[in-house]
């Protein structure tokens, strides 16, 4: 936690953070966590935040409350949908409290990113993580890598359905692609703390089983 509290307090000091739809700045002894749409361009500070026109959240629990549910009032199944509705900010006292509202709206995501940074985490491959699975999804192994391809493009790309960076393959020992590593970093050093997936998550899964189910895994 510590070390996750420090990378927090680094990039602040330096004009703030950016993680998926929101961004997060220090105010005075406070922190302030908002969505992007409610402050322009990064990084500003506070100065774009209109505090007048936001609602203001202290508890975490109202923190939850507020990234639950899409715009149309739908119950967002995916955290790292590009769906996050905004008119909020939420106020943070220290550095804990900030890293706690950044796990509520992107859960592990942090620590995640500075575990791949540190060279500590290996993505793992689509078949590896069929191999693993009972129940409702043991039978995704009997698709074919074509049709899961397809999944990948409409749940996982970035224009489809989530914010997250793909670092997983097909096949065990399978790598990120071309350039994506320079990518992240490059990312990193301009404020954002990019939002990486290292494996195929229920989200995902549920609908490939889902696809099964109705005979669309057949190519
Ligand atoms: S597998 Fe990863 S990239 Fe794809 S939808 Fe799930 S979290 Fe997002």
């Amino acid at each position: 936690m510590k070390k996750i509290e420090h990378y927090l307090e680094k990039k602040l000091a330096k004009g703030g953070l950016r993680i998926g739809q929101v961004q997060a700045v220090a105010d005075g002894a406070e922190f302030l966590v908002f969505h992007s749409e409610d402050a322009g361009f990064f990084p500003q500070g506070s100065e774009g935040l209109n505090r007048n026109n936001l609602l203001v959240l202290r508890e975490l629990s109202e923190l939850r409350e507020a990234v639950l549910r899409a715009a149309c009032g739908d119950f967002r199944p995916l955290k790292y949908a590009p769906d996050l509705v905004g008119g909020w900010v939420f106020i943070a006292e220290g550095i804990g409290g900030l890293r706690m509202a950044l796990e509520t709206i992107y859960p592990a995501a942090v620590g995640l990113w500075l575990a791949w940074a540190a060279g500590e985490l290996v993505p793992c491959s689509w078949r590896e993580v069929l191999v693993r699975q009972t129940g409702m999804f043991r039978g995704l192994a009997k698709i074919s890598d074509g049709v899961a391809a397809s999944f990948f493009g409409e749940v996982c790309e970035k224009k489809g359905g989530c914010l997250r960076e793909v670092l997983w393959g097909m096949d065990a020992g399978a790598k990120a692609g071309v350039g994506v590593t320079e990518s992240l970093q490059e990312r990193e050093k301009e404020g954002e703390i990019p939002l990486v997936c290292f494996e195929a998550c229920n989200f995902l899964l549920s609908l490939a089983a889902r696809r099964c189910a109705e005979g669309g895994e057949k190519e």
